[in-house]
């Protein structure tokens, strides 16, 4: 038996990545001294790996970006004007990870998409006519050399022909089967060099499997493979998947000739009854039972029963997918040991690997029982009343009344808003100040009380600033909180929250999951203070600012001994106390977003119901569900792309939704239009993810080309996201051109 992993977090212990690289961005570290740092990291890696006793270690699972713009840079599937630009390699991959503009030109980076059902970005490969797939990068081999110059034969990764055509985007009418042959011809000579130096084994990553397959798909596929792999020579070939089950094209899997089948056993339902139905002898199993995704110890008496149910003769024990998207290392935290115990971030999973190798080979039983004396008890108290109030949740609980329509009268008399009203989504710039007086009160530098006094000062500067730029609906600008996700968690029991437990979202970017430790309770009122102090400085109504049940949860490391749906359901009765608090505090409206919703939608299209979207609807509609009438509930959402869950969305029953607009054409709003969406809406007018400053002019024909889709009387004006990131000046400019086109746009009604 042998065991390994599919990959390792790359950014390092301290995030020293993330730092280097951002010092090469500012030009304060140089090319060598980057690349030098990367050296360091990987052999760091490596040694680990090798210490933790990993008998197959991977490689070229580092990346100074992203994996997919490696494999895209590698086989030399960059446009033009970026390969023939005046710069070094790693100026022109990072000119496609992030822009660039200089002496060399100007070039805009590739778009970033969220890497299957992960809160991780990939970069979206561009293919055009002049895309021509041909194996000329070095990193791949130079990777797997510099691991054996130190003693350790790496199995080099790489993502998979099928999988990077399935994320790509066609540009100038091209498609698949134009970069068939060349795909062919660089998988070829990739697979014939790495044998030449002397690799035994190559990862080909196909995550892509695990969606909903066409049979065109499916052989596109195994034609590919079938002309690939008798190239491969001594080289043993491992198809990697991850984040589901193969269900589809199992069949013809292991009818191809890979040495190797890396399967989830974790997120992939089918996957043992797929092996069940048969493996071939003479190929291996790479097992994913370690959850790749998760911060929870492995239940080792569960993964060993799977594991001796599967008729396998040759096996290796893995992760379910990379360890990319779990915390470092535990071990820096400062929990206390009867907590730490339970956890099991990227570098304590490696043991767990070893232990169930040990383990399976009747070895050292003793750990058996350590593991099972963590599952012996339920690990936290349940929390009756609230598993009573949960079970007896009826559908009146799940439906606000009156209907929509009704209400909507009755708030228009309440509220009394011209057509158009203008709004923004709840964030104002977090300048270098505000960051500044927050970490202060942190360190005790200041007190509470000066914090809350600050706080409170940027609310009534905004608030008179909104009512001057002419604003119907004000928000209090979330000066308050960090992040939209964690300060929610620290008013709620239930949670934990890591010192350093940071996750790779995309390039230099991280974000700190905070852990749902057990049962999530509203200890205090969160932001009441805050929206009611602004309330009381306006006659204008304040719009009240929570985030949502699902996004919370999507945003969090969840528990395993509870359902998602019970665990979100805890949540919403979390957020639902808010609602109601607010509420009875005389805010009239109440924003509840759900930025992540759409994220975990299941990779399958046939589980988007049933795993999904049965219960985190009803989660939001149990938020909201006992306002009064005259309550106005808004959601705001960060993209449009819900063309295919439009019902789903309108089924929230929330009053306003705001979404992403300005990027997408508009062709959503037909969509909406088409299928009889009845919330207001108000697509997003101007795009906050620039610093741009949109002109009056463009907002006012962005305006009227919304009104050509949607009445009137249904629209809402406001930019597509929080302006948080943004600075004051450009904020203040953009905004007062947006309330100068609504009134505008209002006379020609
Ligand atoms: N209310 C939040 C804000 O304005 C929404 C952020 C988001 O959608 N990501 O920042
Ligand atoms: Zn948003």
């Amino acid at each position: 038996m042998t065991t390994t992993i599919i990959g390792f977090p790359r950014i390092g212990a301290q995030r020293e990545l993330k730092f280097a690289t951002e010092k090469y961005f500012k030009q304060t570290l140089t090319a060598e001294q980057l690349l030098a740092t990367g050296k360091q990291l990987r052999q760091q890696q490596w040694q680990l790996l090798k210490k933790a006793g990993i008998d197959q270690i991977p490689s070229n699972d580092f990346s100074f970006y992203d994996n997919l713009l490696d494999t895209a840079f590698l086989f030399h599937a960059l446009p033009k004007a970026i390969a023939t630009a005046d710069l070094s390699d790693l100026d022109k991959y990072f000119a496609l990870a992030r822009g660039y503009q200089g002496t060399a030109g100007d070039f805009k980076a590739w778009p970033m998409k969220k890497w299957f059902n992960t809160n991780y970005h990939y970069l979206v490969p561009q293919l055009s006519k002049d895309t021509k797939f041909r194996y000329t990068g070095g990193k791949i081999k130079a990777e797997f050399l510099e691991a054996l110059s130190l003693g350790i034969k790496t199995r080099p990764t790489i993502i998979g022909p099928f999988t990077l055509l399935r994320l790509a985007e066609f540009n100038e009418h091209t498609a698949a089967k134009d970069f068939t042959n060349d795909l062919l011809q660089a998988y070829t000579d990739l697979l014939q060099d790495l044998c030449a130096a002397g690799a035994e084994w190559l990862q080909i990553d196909e995550p892509a499997l695990v969606y909903d397959l066409t049979p065109q798909e499916i052989n596109w596929f195994a034609n590919f493979y079938r002309q690939l792999l008798p190239q491969k020579g001594t080289l043993k070939i491992l198809l990697q998947t991850y984040f589901g089950d193969v269900r589809d094209i199992y069949s013809e899997l292991i009818k191809l000739d890979f040495d190797g089948l890396g399967l989830d056993l974790i997120e992939g339902k089918q996957t043992a009854s797929l092996i069940q139905s048969g493996f071939p002898t003479d190929k291996t199993l790479f097992a994913g039972v370690v959850n790749g995704k998760n911060i929870w110890r492995n239940h080792y008496q569960k993964t060993l029963t799977l594991l001796k149910q599967l008729p396998v003769q040759k096996l290796v024990l893995s992760t379910s997918c990379s360890l990319l998207h779990v915390p470092y290392s535990v071990a820096g935290e400062d929990f206390p040991t009867a907590v730490k115990k339970h956890f099991a971030f990227a570098q304590e999973k490696l043991l767990e690997l070893n232990q169930l190798d040990q383990l399976l080979q009747q070895h050292h039983p003793e750990w058996l029982a350590v593991n099972q004396q963590l599952f012996a008890q339920p690990r936290v108290k349940e929390d009756p009343v609230l598993k009573e109030k949960i079970a007896q949740l009826t559908t009146a609980d799940f439906s606000r009344q009156p209907d929509f329509q009704t209400r909507r009268k009755i708030q228009q008399t309440e509220l009394n808003l011209p057509l158009l009203p203008t709004t923004t989504i709840g964030s104002f710039p977090q300048t270098k100040e505000v960051k500044k007086m927050r970490a202060a009160w942190h360190k005790h530098e200041i007190s509470a009380a000066d914090y809350e006094s600050f706080v409170k000062q940027q609310i009534k500067n905004w608030i008179s600033w909104q009512e001057k730029a002419g604003f119907d609906v004000l928000v209090h600008g979330e000066f308050e909180r960090n992040d939209m996700v964690e300060y929610f968690g620290q008013h709620l029991a239930g949670y934990l929250f890591t010192q350093n437990g940071w996750v790779q979202s995309y390039g230099t970017r991280g974000v700190k999951p905070p852990i749902i430790w057990g049962d999530v309770v509203r200890k205090k009122p969160i932001t009441v203070k805050w929206s009611t102090y602004a309330q009381s400085l306006t006659a204008k109504p304040v719009k009240g600012m929570l985030t949502g049940p699902v996004t919370i949860l999507n945003w969090s490391f969840p528990r395993e001994d509870l359902s998602l749906k019970e665990a979100t359901w805890q949540l919403a009765l979390a957020i639902q106390a808010e609602v109601l608090d607010l509420e009875s505090h005389g805010i009239k409206i109440i924003q509840i977003d759900e930025a992540a919703l759409r994220e975990k939608l299941p990779l399958r299209k046939s589980d988007w119901d049933s795993e999904y979207l049965a219960w985190a609807i009803p989660a939001f509609r149990l938020v909201h569900s006992k306002v009064k009438p005259q309550t106005q509930i808004h959601t705001h959402m960060c993209y449009s792309e819900f063309g295919d869950i439009i019902p789903a969305i309108d089924n929230l029953d929330a009053d306003v939704i705001s979404f992403e607009a300005s990027r997408s054409n508009l062709e959503i709003l037909e969509q909406l239009q088409t299928q009889h969406f009845k919330t207001l809406v108000g697509p997003g007018v101007y795009d906050i993810h620039s610093p741009r400053v949109p002109t009056k002019a463009e907002i006012v024909t962005e305006l009227r080309e919304i009104l050509k889709k949607v009445p009137a009387k249904n629209v809402w004006v406001n930019p597509d996201c929080g302006l948080k990131t943004r600075g004051v000046k450009e904020t203040k400019a953009s905004l007062l051109n947006l309330t100068a086109a609504a009134q505008e746009v209002r006379r020609e009604l």
